[in-house]
């Protein structure tokens, strides 16, 4: 077992080697989580004045006109950095639009600016450690603007002796006689040395003399050549070899912005679990956690980061982490975060609750909101109250909007009526189900018979548990 726990060393070091070596930024998708946003696609922001007042419907924002302001001052207050350390708490009912909030003040932040929701109880996994888990969803937080700037040549194909060619390509170019080597650039004729694979490649796209082609450089050495700047059309050839290109010619630069998150590095640079074998790798399939993101990897990605922002190259955008639900969390949870929120690379932390006082999970006390003092101490809270049946509607009338259905005012004011008995959720959910039954009904537009009908079939939480304490005998328990 020491020899292979020595073995699983030098491996793991041979790894981070490479990892440091190989840790440029890579380009991917972000992994944001953007399924549990989807409810809320109509929200742009918190529709305030410049003044700072709420305005009645705004960015998607209906009413809960307190709140909003409220929120206004947290996003001047975090622009001002005085939410170091600190963090906001949304108090309120299920449905007033904690989510909306949250999601509002991190676009108030930015366009660009990342938003991580997440709920208390995913903390809870039998693989993955409570801290582990917080600790992913800070770096999904943790935004990163990666700066870079493309030297894009233009230039038209010219005709040389194979002499020149010669010349130029060093001997290479004898073979190929007088095929295309001089690029006409607007500073003239230059007569680019170029890697042989783009050579070949040249030939084989039938570039002919007179063709405009771009070449794409990385500080002065030939990347891509293709027919368009953008470099997606038609051919698009790399260079095997990157091969110097004259400095101070460069005819165009291009900045390009990518935006990832920390957690995007993290995942892009782990590397699959346990050996390469044929049972490990069975083992990976069954369980579906295929990489391992360790605390060595994640300070080796923080060092590069760190030198990209010291280099200019890249600038963090610390975004918004949601933790709804947050008397789910317990207290190691809660200690870990007491410390998280001090870290220089924190993201705006923003809990909601729906709950009074309560027990603090892993503990026997009975705290607001279940959240230990100390912790409470550092939060602004603000509260968030339910709506009445106009600004329902109000609300209702964008989601249909949003999902592109037609419904009919009394429609809606039924819909809404449904809101205020059981929840705004609830409601808004119908939507989808009411205009697959409307398409079933031959129509395309949303009747308040398709809602009535939509209405029967599901269940609301509150009639589901008085229909569970009048029926309890029939149930086990
Ligand atoms: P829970 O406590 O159950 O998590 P919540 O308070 O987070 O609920 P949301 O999920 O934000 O409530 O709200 C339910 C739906 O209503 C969402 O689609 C949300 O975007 C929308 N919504 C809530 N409040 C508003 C508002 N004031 N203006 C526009 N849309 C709203």
């Amino acid at each position: 077992r020491l020899d292979k726990l020595k073995e699983d060393n030098e491996m793991e070091k041979i790894r981070m080697k490479q990892v440091k070596e190989e840790t440029e930024i890579m380009m991917m998708d972000s992994t944001t989580k953007k399924q549990r946003i989807a409810t809320h696609t109509h929200i742009k922001g918190l529709g305030l004045e410049a003044s700072g007042r709420a305005l009645p419907l705004a960015a998607g924002f209906v009413g809960q006109a307190e709140a909003r302001e409220a929120s206004g001052l947290v996003v001047d207050m975090i622009r001002q950095k005085k939410m170091a350390g600190r963090a906001l708490l949304l108090a309120g009912p299920p449905g007033t639009g904690k989510t909306a909030l949250a999601l509002g003040i991190a676009q108030e932040l930015g366009s660009k600016v990342p938003f991580c929701p997440m709920v208390g109880s995913e903390v809870y996994s039998s693989e993955v450690k409570k801290t582990e888990v917080l600790m992913e969803n800070f770096r999904r937080a943790i935004g990163l603007r990666i700066k870079e700037n493309k030297e894009v040549y233009e230039g038209e194909v010219t005709e040389l002796s194979p002499e020149e060619a010669e010349s130029v390509t060093g001997g290479y170019g004898k073979s190929i006689s007088h095929v295309i080597i001089g690029l006409k650039t607007v500073k003239g004729t230059k007569q680019l040395k170029l890697d042989p694979t783009i050579y070949d490649a040249l030939i084989k796209e039938k570039v002919a003399v007179g063709d405009v082609i771009y070449i794409e450089a990385n500080s002065g050495a030939v990347k891509r050549v293709g027919r368009s700047d953008a470099f997606a059309t038609e051919f698009d050839l790399e260079a095997e070899e990157y091969v110097p290109l004259p400095k101070g010619e460069v005819h165009k630069k291009k900045e390009i912005v990518q935006d990832v998150t920390l957690h995007d590095l993290d995942a892009a640079n782990a590397r699959p679990q346990g050996g390469q074998d044929i049972l490990s790798l069975m083992g990976q399939m069954m369980k579906p956690r295929k990489t391992e993101i360790t605390d060595k990897l994640r300070q080796e990605i923080n060092k590069v980061v760190n030198r990209y922002i010291d280099e200019g190259v890249a600038e963090l955008v610390p975004g918004v982490l949601f933790i709804d639900e947050v008397h789910m969390l317990d207290m190691e949870c809660f200690s870990y975060l007491n410390r998280a929120l001090e870290s220089s690379l924190s993201p705006i932390v923003i809990f909601a609750t729906n709950r009074g006082f309560c027990n603090v999970r892993g503990t026997d006390m009975n705290c607001p909101h279940g959240i230990p003092v100390d912790l409470l101490d550092r939060l602004v809270i603000i509260r968030t109250q339910t709506y009445d049946v106009a600004d329902m509607i109000k609300i209702l009338a964008l989601r249909a909007n949003v999902e592109d259905l037609v419904i009919d005012d009394e429609s809606l004011a039924y819909l809404g009526d449904i809101g205020l008995q059981a929840s705004l959720r609830h409601a808004v959910q119908l939507l989808s189900p009411s205009s697959i039954m409307a398409k079933m009904n031959g129509r395309d537009n949303i009747c308040k018979a398709d809602i009535e009908e939509v209405k029967a079939l599901y269940m609301d939480a509150k009639s589901s548990a008085r229909l569970l304490q009048a029926q309890q005998e029939k149930y086990i328990s």
